[in-house]
C-alpha cells in the first residue's frame, strides 16, 4: 500500500471529532470540527469524492459558549430500534438516542401544488396516508410520549389530503384528547387564502396554522418558492386575522435572498395578534429543490450567530444576547427568545428582566413557554428583584405592573385555573422566536443528531430524527419511493418494539 501524502490545514486548531456524511455519495465519514480565524468549520474527507469543508459557525466564541447551554435529555418511554451499526444507521429512535420527541412531524402526504426551489422534502406526488396508518402512527407515538405539547401535520401540502380534518379530529377529539395539546398544520396557506369554507372549517378544527412566510416584498417568492405568492400570503394573513386563527409564522431564510428582511418579518409577527411564535429556518441544502439551490451552499449558509446579528441589525430592539440555545436539543440546532407583552402593549424580551438560569429552565421546544410552577417562580423572582432595585425607572414600573397583573390573573391560588386556561392566558401574553437550523449533507454532524428532539413520525412506529431522515432515509422510504432499494444497513427492530433502556446502577 502506498503511503498517503500528509496534507494538513496548519492554521486550523482541532476542536472535536464527530461523524458526518459525504455530500456526494452519503457515505458516513469521520469528521473534525476545527477553529480557524475566529470561525468554526467541519472538515471531512470521502475516499471517493475528496475533502469537504463547511463553515458551521461564523463566531467561534459564540460556538464555544453555546456548548455550555445543554442539559441532559429525557428518554422516551420506549425505543424502537437496537444499536447495531452505529449512528446514524440505526434510526430510530435507537437505544443510543439522547432525547425524546419534543416536536413530532407527521407527514400525511407527499402531494403539493408548488415546487419550491428551497423544498427540503422530496415530493413524489403519489402518497396519501390512510386513516388506519395515521391512527397507528399517532397511537405508537403516544405510547412513547404519553403527553404531547404539539404535533405537526406536514407533507407535501397537508391541506390537500382529502381526510385532512379527520386527522385533526383524531388528535384533538379522539382517544388522545387532552394529551395532544396542539396540532400545527405546516402549510403554504393557499387554501386558507382562497377557500372561505375551508378557512372556517380550519378555525373550527382548533388547529394552528404553521404558515410558510418568507417575505413581505414582491420578487422574493419567485426565487424561493418558484412563483410569486405575496398576494396569496397576505390574503391568508387577512383570513387569519378575521377568523382569529392561532398561527406560527415560518420564514425560510436564504443569505442574500431574504436575509435582509429578518427584522421586518419579526416585527410583523410581533404585531400580528394571532401569531404565537415565529420559527426562522435558515436554508438547508437538502431535499427536492434544496440540494440544488445555489450551487455552492458553503457561500450561502447562514450560521446561528449570523442570524442573531441580522436580527439585531434588522429590529434594532432585539439583541443577539437575547437568544439562547434551547437546552433540550444540541445547542447548534435551536436558539430562541421569549417576548412578554407589557400592559402598554409593547413586547419586551424576557431575558431583559428575568434570571437567565431560571429562564433557560423554562425554555422548551414548544410554541409557548412552559406554564408550570417554574414560570410562576421565575416571574415572582423577577418581581422581587425589580422591587429591590435601588432606583425603579419608568420602564421598570411598567414591567413590574405587567408581571404582577399576569401573575394575579394566571396563578391565583384563591381562584385556581385549569392547566388549559393557564396555557391560554400565557399564550396571549408571550410570544416565542425560534431559530431552527436544519442540517444538510454538507454540515451534518452526528453529535447533533443524537440529541435531536424534532422527529418524523413513521406509521410503523419508528421516530426518525429530522436531519437524519431528510439526509439519509427519506429517499428510500417505501411510502414515497416504493421501488427504492431498502436503506442499507437496515436498522434492527427491537423484538417487542417497546423495550426500555436498562437501568444502570
Ligand atoms: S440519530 Fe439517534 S436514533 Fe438515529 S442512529 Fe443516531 S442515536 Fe440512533
Ligand atoms: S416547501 Fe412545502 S409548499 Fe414548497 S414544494 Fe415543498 S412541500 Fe410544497
Ligand atoms: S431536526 Fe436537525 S436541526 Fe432540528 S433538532 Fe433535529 S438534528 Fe437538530
Amino acid at each position: 500500500m502506498q503511503p498517503v501524502p500528509a496534507k494538513r490545514d496548519r492554521d486550523a486548531a482541532f476542536f472535536g471529532f464527530t461523524r458526518s456524511i459525504c455530500p456526494s455519495c452519503k457515505k458516513v465519514l469521520d469528521a473534525h470540527i476545527v477553529l480557524r480565524g475566529g470561525q468554526v468549520f467541519l472538515q471531512k474527507k470521502c475516499p471517493s469524492h475528496g475533502p469537504f469543508e463547511v463553515l458551521i459557525s461564523s463566531d467561534a466564541d459564540y460556538y464555544l459558549r453555546s456548548l455550555t447551554y445543554t442539559k441532559p435529555g429525557t428518554y422516551p418511554l420506549a425505543f424502537e430500534t437496537a444499536v447495531e451499526h452505529g449512528c446514524p444507521s440505526d434510526c430510530g429512535l435507537c437505544e443510543d438516542h439522547l432525547q425524546h420527541t419534543c416536536s413530532p412531524i407527521f407527514e400525511i402526504n407527499d402531494k403539493c401544488d408548488l415546487t419550491c426551489p428551497v423544498c427540503i422534502v422530496r415530493n413524489q406526488q403519489g402518497y396519501s396516508i390512510s386513516m388506519d396508518h395515521f391512527r397507528q402512527g399517532v397511537d405508537k407515538l403516544m405510547a412513547k410520549e404519553g403527553e404531547l405539547p404539539t404535533l405537526i401535520l406536514s407533507g407535501g401540502e397537508p391541506t390537500l389530503h382529502p381526510q385532512f380534518f379527520d386527522f385533526i379530529d383524531y388528535c384533538l377529539r379522539g382517544p388522545h384528547a387532552g394529551h395532544i395539546k396542539r396540532v400545527l398544520i405546516s402549510t403554504h396557506g393557499k387554501k386558507l387564502a382562497r377557500d372561505p369554507r375551508f378557512a372556517e372549517k380550519f378555525k373550527a378544527s382548533g388547529a394552528y396554522a404553521s404558515l410558510q412566510f418568507d417575505t413581505l416584498k414582491p420578487g422574493v417568492y419567485p426565487k424561493l418558492r418558484g412563483v410569486e405568492l405575496i398576494d396569496q400570503k397576505m390574503k391568508a394573513i387577512e383570513v387569519i386575522r378575521e377568523l382569529d386563527i392561532p398561527t406560527v409564522l415560518v420564514p425560510t431564510i436564504s443569505k442574500g435572498d431574504n436575509s435582509d428582511e429578518l427584522g421586518d418579518l419579526i416585527n410583523f409577527g410581533v404585531e400580528l395578534p394571532q401569531c404565537s411564535s415565529i420559527v426562522i429556518q435558515p436554508m438547508a441544502h437538502t431535499g427536492d429543490g434544496g440540494d440544488g439551490f445555489h450551487a455552492t451552499p458553503t457561500g450561502h449558509r447562514l450560521t446561528m450567530p449570523e442570524v442573531h446579528e441580522l436580527i439585531e441589525r434588522g429590529t434594532g430592539w432585539l439583541k443577539k444576547e437575547h437568544f439562547h440555545p434551547v437546552p433540550c436539543s444540541h445547542p447548534s440546532c435551536y436558539t430562541a427568545t421569549y417576548l412578554f407583552r407589557m400592559n402598554d402593549g409593547r413586547y419586551l424580551p424576557l431575558p431583559e428582566f428575568v434570571d437567565v438560569r431560571q429562564y433557560l429552565d423554562a425554555m422548551v421546544n414548544q410554541t409557548i413557554i412552559r406554564t408550570d410552577d417554574k414560570l410562576e417562580r421565575m416571574i415572582l423572582d423577577s418581581i422581587t428583584s425589580l422591587w429591590s432595585a435601588t432606583k425603579i425607572g419608568e420602564d421598570n414600573q411598567v414591567i413590574l405592573d405587567s408581571l404582577k397583573g399576569f401573575l394575579s390573573d394566571t396563578f391565583n391560588s384563591r381562584n385556581p385555573l385549569t392547566v388549559a386556561e393557564i396555557e391560554r392566558r400565557t399564550e396571549t401574553r408571550a410570544k416565542a422566536i425560534f431559530i431552527h437550523a436544519f442540517m444538510d449533507p454538507w454540515d451534518l454532524d452526528v453529535a447533533r443528531l443524537k440529541k435531536c428532539c424534532t422527529h418524523y413520525v413513521m406509521p410503523d412506529g419508528r421516530l426518525m430524527p429530522g436531519c437524519s431522515y431528510n439526509n439519509l432515509y427519506r429517499h428510500k422510504d417505501p411510502r414515497f419511493f416504493p421501488r427504492a432499494e431498502p436503506v442499507s444497513p437496515e436498522p434492527v427492530r427491537l423484538d417487542d418494539g417497546h423495550r426500555r433502556l436498562p437501568v444502570i446502577s
